[in-house]
């Protein structure tokens, strides 16, 4: 089973919208959505709490959650139904216009309501999908990523993707709007109209860059049939100061998960590889090839091979992972492996998919 989730936009008139800010808050009465919901998550808590505390981990207390924080109602199982023509219904509320914009696949379990600080109305739909069979075990058209710190990603094809920079972008008006709303006075009209301000460039920056991402994952699942990228270890990555910005900005993470449940979907494969090595190793002579993270090209003393960093691990991601298929599914020969490397030359082509994803693009 794979489990999706779909966020889509709601447009409440304002009789809606007051019904749902009222359905958001608990009241004494507890045959209310909300208020059951309410119960159930803080009995879980606890749940989560104790058994944390059993496991001798270290532990928070529940803290409490003021009227402001209860900013989504959720729907499990009932109490909501798609209608035609983009509307939504959803018990005690009405009938919502919203705009779906992907097809839901799957069985609707669950519906998450939720407003965001801008004001803004969204509805979380979690699927459950059965995984599709995968068509076939030869594995054809393999490709393996290799995520780094200069480009977004660098493809076992030769193929670069450029960072977006969306928070680089965006990171003058933050500074500036998080300049204003410390000037501000606590409790002022004017300081909720600028934290409304920064909410919604924050909010701007997720959209963008889930749209990147969204983006990417689609292009390598619709173009191959089995992917390959390595295991991350993000947590160290970001204690190093000077690349922890570029680094969190760049959501590998929320990346690989889209690859994953997307992948899933179509039926292809994906799997992470260990990481160790794979950018010391000649992805053309396996003889290791010590360099630190400044040096940006592989050149190899051994067998004379040159060519990008990037690119070199992400031949040698692609070689691990074809090596830990079972033999039967491979269609790869080891004559593959040298032809690759031989295409050297012509490293660096830019992907372009669409042009909006030129513009994240650095040109
Ligand atoms: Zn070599």
């Amino acid at each position: 089973m794979v489990v999706s989730s779909y966020k889509f936009r709601l447009y409440p008139t304002k009789t809606q919208e007051s019904r749902l800010d009222d359905a958001m808050i608990p009241k004494d009465k507890v045959y209310s959505k909300a208020a059951q919901m309410v119960l159930w998550q803080f009995y879980n808590n606890l749940k989560t709490l104790s058994s944390l505390s059993k496991k001798d981990k270290l532990i928070g207390k529940l803290r409490f959650k003021p009227k402001s924080r209860y900013n989504s109602i959720n729907y499990n199982q009932s109490g909501f139904k798609l209608l035609p023509d983009n509307i939504i219904k959803l018990s005690k509320i009405g009938k919502i216009k919203c705009v779906i914009h992907r097809k839901i696949l799957g069985k609707i379990k669950e519906i998450h309501v939720k407003k965001e600080i801008t004001g803004v109305w969204h509805a979380i739909a979690i699927c459950e999908n059965e995984c599709k069979k995968s068509c076939s075990l030869l594995r054809k058209k393999i490709i393996a990523i290799d995520v780094g710190i200069n480009n977004y990603c660098y493809d076992s094809d030769g193929h670069v993707i450029k960072h977006p920079q969306i928070l680089k972008n965006s990171e003058e008006k933050l500074k500036r709007s998080q300049r204003k709303l410390s000037r501000k006075v606590k409790g002022s009209s004017n300081r909720l109209k600028e934290k409304l301000r920064l909410a919604k460039i924050h909010q701007k920056i997720k959209y963008q860059r889930n749209d990147f991402l969204h983006k990417i994952s689609r292009h390598y699942v619709d173009n191959y049939d089995t992917i390959f990228v390595e295991e991350l270890k993000i947590q160290n990555m970001v204690k190093n100061h000077h690349l922890a910005k570029s680094i969190s900005d760049s959501s590998w993470n929320s990346f690989f998960q889209k690859l994953e449940y997307k992948a899933a979907n179509a039926g292809i494969l994906f799997a992470k590889v260990a990481p160790h090595g794979t950018s010391q190793s000649c992805s053309n002579c396996g003889r290791m090839v010590k360099k630190t993270l400044a040096i940006r090209t592989h050149h190899c003393p051994y067998c004379g091979l040159v060519i990008d960093r990037d690119y070199n691990a992400s031949l040698n991601i692609k070689q691990r992972g074809i090596d830990s298929l079972p033999t039967g599914c491979r269609e790869v020969t080891p004559l593959e492996r040298t032809s690759l490397a031989v295409i050297q030359a012509d490293h660096g082509h830019v992907i372009s998919m669409n042009q909006e994803t030129n513009h994240f693009s650095d040109e």
